[in-house]
């Protein structure tokens, strides 16, 4: 499956060979770097560079408002903005290395704050607005935050709270607060105000951190993943081969900057390769959305599997209502795509949704389905060039050994030292190390690779299931039950049974109408057994209204699992309400 399309040709014309000769040195060749040797900035890369070349008076971003009115930012104006910042927190004697949050929902302050943030050499720390008073104290306590910046709403209800449990806090600036309240809760505006819009960068080395970024939680207790400057070299990367980003073009991430992909997709990579970047203030509604892509002449737009989903179960029409002509591109990450999705895109847009797999930890994308290249439904797809990734499995010795048979499953493993490479855990350098073994990283996840070289996502380890002999992995599972006609939603689990060790347990929403009786669980289990064979397909069937999910829209197996089994729930910080 391959797109069509009159769109002009892919940056990356060809993967087999643009893999082979790729190297890093060609991506540093395309940044500028500071003036004068004095290192490399990612909001340097982002933003300066572009406001003093031929792209000043472009858009940097384009601020959507609740209510629908636009506002543009160029990069000349980013420029000033966020040189203004940096001179608050000089002002402030915030200086390097020390951990800047935001707090807020997708407002031009936010954006403003973690690119001045990176000129000051500050470590930027994103949180998620929806988060309650006790992640946001977590978070907080756990990077060391020595300013926030907030509204006053978010402020009095979250932070307020355990203010004086954060000692290490030094400044609150309040984006809507006219005047300082006291002398640590000053107005954004007012500061910005106050001082210069010229800002000289200091000596950046590539190795200074940069992005503090919290996990989704999906697991466990998220952890706090340090990124630094170098990971420019993935976002411009990833940027301009996978996303294929060319001048001119609009771009819109829908992810929140609160998680990774909101920050390196929804700010930097679109930033550093000089497009305009649609911020959508607004929460997902299927109308809205499609009438932003067609309005704003969308031509690259990433999103999620969990909101691909739901645009799915609403069986509209949106080439017969919008114009989406322009729409060249259409991304997926955060969970598996799949088949079925991949496949809807193509009867609904012209052109399959491309998946690509990354963490965290990994900082930008590392697996991926290029326009260029052939696109298999339900594979993540291919490397990025300059990242090697492989299957592994440990030995009874304790190596790690490449699984060199195609289609076999095993650890998803990726050779380490890529410039976003995750250079810590932050208070936790004893599960940093156990992340590596010798020159690979293991990512937690298992997967397999074809015989052509596609990589298919099986399932996080943890969430792997063992029944009768046979490791199981969710995705397959849940890949098929999603094409049983009645089905929207799965989530399978392992189900402790003496017998078989583990007994396949589905979740399932179903689709609106669906009658919810013991003739629908007959015939879903039906279907898997034909597609799958009995001793993959689940066993038991529960029906829900829903499923327990991240607020980053990624299925919570693991408290499926504590519910059924009746143990602890583990950290929900993170679970959408
Ligand atoms: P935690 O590490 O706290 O449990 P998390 O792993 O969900 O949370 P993220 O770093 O946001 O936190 O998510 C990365 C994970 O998301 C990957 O390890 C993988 O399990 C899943 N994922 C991302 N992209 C894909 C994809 N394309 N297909 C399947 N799974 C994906
Ligand atoms: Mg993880």
């Amino acid at each position: 499956m391959s797109q069509n399309g009159n769109f002009p040709p892919p940056n990356l014309s060809e993967y087999e060979g643009f893999y082979r000769d790729f190297s890093w040195e060609q991506i540093s060749r395309q940044l500028s770097y500071l003036p004068e040797g004095k290192g490399l900035n990612i909001a340097y890369e982002a933003i300066d560079r572009h406001a003093d070349g031929h792209l000043g008076d472009t858009a940097a971003l384009r601020w959507i408002r609740k209510d629908g009115a636009e506002v543009d930012y160029t990069y000349a104006q980013m420029k000033d903005l966020t040189n203004r910042f940096a001179n608050v927190l000089e002002h402030l004697e915030i200086g390097t290395g020390e951990t800047v949050f935001s707090l807020a929902g997708r407002i031009p302050e936010l954006y403003i704050t973690v690119l001045g943030a990176l000129k000051r050499t500050a470590v930027f720390c994103p949180l998620f607005s929806v988060f309650g008073p006790e992640p946001v104290f977590q978070r907080l306590s756990r990077g060391k935050a020595a300013l926030l910046v907030t509204t006053t709403t978010l402020y009095e209800k979250k932070v307020l709270p355990l203010l004086n449990q954060l000692p290490a806090l030094r400044y609150v600036l309040l984006t809507d607060a006219e005047d300082h309240l006291s002398e640590k809760v000053l107005s954004f505006h007012k500061m910005m105000g106050s001082v210069s819009a010229t800002y000289q960068i200091p000596d950046t080395d590539p190795e200074t951190p940069a992005l503090l970024h919290f996990t989704s939680g999906t697991t466990g207790m998220p952890k706090g993943a340090l990124h630094v400057h170098q990971a420019v070299f993935t976002h411009f990367a990833t940027g301009k081969y996978i996303l294929d980003f060319k001048e001119g073009d609009i771009f819109w991430c829908t992810a929140d900057p609160g998680w990774v992909t909101g920050t390196s997709y929804g700010i930097i990579a679109p930033l550093v390769n000089g497009v305009t970047n649609i911020i959508d203030e607004e929460e997902f509604e299927a109308m809205r959305w499609y009438g932003l892509l067609e309005k704003q002449k969308v031509n690259i737009w990433y999103t999620a599997p969990t909101a691909i989903r739901r645009l799915m179960r609403l069986q509209l029409k949106p080439m017969e209502q919008f114009d989406l002509s322009r729409l060249r591109l259409i991304l997926s990450v955060g969970e598996p795509l799949h088949a079925e999705e991949v496949l809807w895109g193509q009867e609904t847009f012209g052109m399959p949704i491309l998946d690509n797999w990354w963490q965290t930890e990994t900082g930008g994308i590392m697996i991926a389905n290029y326009r260029s290249m052939q696109v298999k439904p339900g594979s993540m797809g291919k490397p990025l060039p300059g990242i090697i990734a492989s299957i592994a499995e440990f030995d009874e010795q304790g190596n790690l050994v490449e699984v060199e048979r195609p289609e076999e499953g095993g650890q998803l493993v990726l050779k380490r030292g890529w410039p976003s490479m995750f250079r810590t855990y932050i208070h936790e350098e004893e599960r940093y190390n156990k992340c590596f073994h010798g020159d690979w990283y293991i990512s937690g996840d298992l997967a397999k690779r074809d015989a052509d070289g596609y990589f298919w996502f099986i399932g996080r380890a943890d969430d792997i299931i063992k029944t009768s002999g046979h490791m199981v992995g969710p995705a397959e599972v849940e890949s098929v039950l999603i094409e049983h006609p009645a089905v929207v939603e799965a989530a399978v689990i392992g189900k402790p049974e003496p017998s078989i060790g583990e007994l396949v347990k589905a979740f399932v929403v179903l689709k609106e109408g669906e009658v919810a009786d013991k003739k629908q669980q007959l015939s879903i289990i039906g279907f898997a057994r034909q597609r799958m064979g009995p001793a993959v397909a689940p066993k038991e069937i529960e029906f829900v209204e829903a499923l327990p999910k991240t607020k980053s829209g990624k299925i919570l197996r693991r408290l499926l699992k504590a519910r059924e089994l009746g143990l602890p729930e583990g950290d929900l910080s993170t679970l959408e309400k």
